[in-house]
């Protein structure tokens, strides 16, 4: 259960701060609101907020953020998020951009470690919807720099009307990759992966099924070989994620309209691993600026909701996509990090152009009464490789 006491030990001036960002943003017009309630029992505040995404102003243009963990030297991991009005950002923990790749309308992005080239070498890929083409983009971080290299073998052009979630999948049972694509009308494609000629990639279609309604948040889990997606204005959907399994969507309880913590859009979805095959599924409550913790194991129970307030840096409203490690990424965040796009990016009054807002996950886990674990050493067997 949310511990409500928390709440009241942050500082009357992000109360009041809190509650002006949340007039300010109701009053605007020009992007699509549901509504302005906000979960105010349970708050926590960013430390870190990326450059805002290049877009004409006040577009709705940020969408998906995905953390590159580094193996070799954590604090130099990434945050690589997409805007959906022109291309892939690439920043690190403070925020700076380091990359942007104009190479289309790109949605969703998702990413995995150690997937084997042709020649033997493995590669961490970054997968994306890019609306421009109807394609999967299929890239490789150089693990030195942080530059994204397009290893695709050919364009992937997916047959859903109109792509737009995206969830990578490295099954601990056959040790494959796949990537599963979700169109805008709830048709979903699972490829799978496979390396091709000169280090490429290449992906083939190997199963397709459809939810009723738009669906756009996903995410897979690995070691337990599901599937989470988010239809936005249902619920979240757990399907098994190996590919020769039939098709069999079991409602996650209290992921829809009982939960009243819970507003429409449901839209990003998260896992953060912990050892044991516990840990959390994390989901963005658009509707109300808030974000939803289910357990990750058995039948993914509600454990409760927080939102993200006013402090140095502006809070988070009308969060799309959102990720989230366990690992020690460093100085900055070494209990793990909880990333998250944010709708309405503030500089004291003004509203600037989006962007990504970064927040310790020691925050999230004392929240909760018990504290959410806090694990910075388990990986799962599907990350680990080159080490
Ligand atoms: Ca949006
Ligand atoms: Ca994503
Ligand atoms: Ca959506
Ligand atoms: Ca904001
Ligand atoms: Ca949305």
């Amino acid at each position: 259960m949310i511990q409500l006491s928390h709440y009241y030990r942050y500082s009357r001036i992000l109360i009041v701060f809190s509650f002006a960002i949340m007039t300010t943003s109701c009053d605007r017009s020009n992007f699509e609101k549901k509504t302005c309630a906000v979960q105010k029992d349970s708050l926590v505040t960013a430390t870190v907020q990326t450059e805002p995404v290049l877009a004409q102003s006040n577009e709705d243009a940020a969408d998906d953020p995905a953390i590159w963990y580094n193996r070799e030297n954590p604090a130099k991991s990434l945050v690589i998020g997409t805007n959906k009005k022109g291309g892939i950002n690439v920043y690190d923990l403070s925020g700076k951009e380091l990359y942007y790749y104009p190479v289309g309308l790109v949605n969703n992005i998702d990413l995995r470690y150690d997937f084997p080239l042709s020649d033997g070498r493995k590669i961490d890929i970054v997968a994306a919807t890019n609306r421009s083409d109807n394609s999967i983009e299929i890239h490789r971080i150089d693990p030195l720099t942080g530059a994204l290299i397009n290893v695709a073998a050919r364009k992937i052009i997916s047959k859903v009307g109109e792509v737009y979630g995206i969830a990578l999948y490295h099954s601990a049972k056959s040790g494959k990759y796949f990537v599963f694509v979700g169109g805008k009308m709830g048709e979903t494609e699972q490829y799978e992966l496979f390396a091709s000629e000169n280090n490429t990639v290449d992906a083939i279609l190997v199963r397709s099924f459809n939810f009723a309604s738009q669906s756009e948040g996903m995410v897979a889990d690995d070691e337990l070989g599901f599937l989470y997606i988010a239809e936005e204005d249902c619920c979240i959907w757990k399907i098994d994620a190996e590919p020769n399994k039939s098709f069999n969507p079991v409602k996650l309880a209290q992921s829809d309209s009982t939960n009243t913590k819970l507003s429409y859009d449901l839209e990003g979805l998260a896992i953060y691993y912990t050892k044991n095959k516990k840990g959390y599924l994390i989901a963005s409550s658009q509707g109300n600026y808030s974000y939803a913790i289910f357990e990750r194991e058995k039948d993914n129970q509600y454990l409760g909701s927080f939102s993200i307030a006013t402090g140095i840096i502006d809070g988070v409203e009308e969060t799309d996509g959102l990720d989230v490690t366990n690992l020690n990424l460093g100085p900055q965040f070494k209990q793990g990090l909880f990333v998250v796009q944010d709708g309405y990016n503030y500089e004291g009054d003004s509203l600037k152009n989006q962007n990504f807002k970064l927040i310790p996950w020691e925050q999230i886990a004392s929240l909760f009464k018990p504290a959410l674990s806090i694990d910075t050493e388990y990986q799962p067997n599907t990350r680990k490789g080159r080490k």
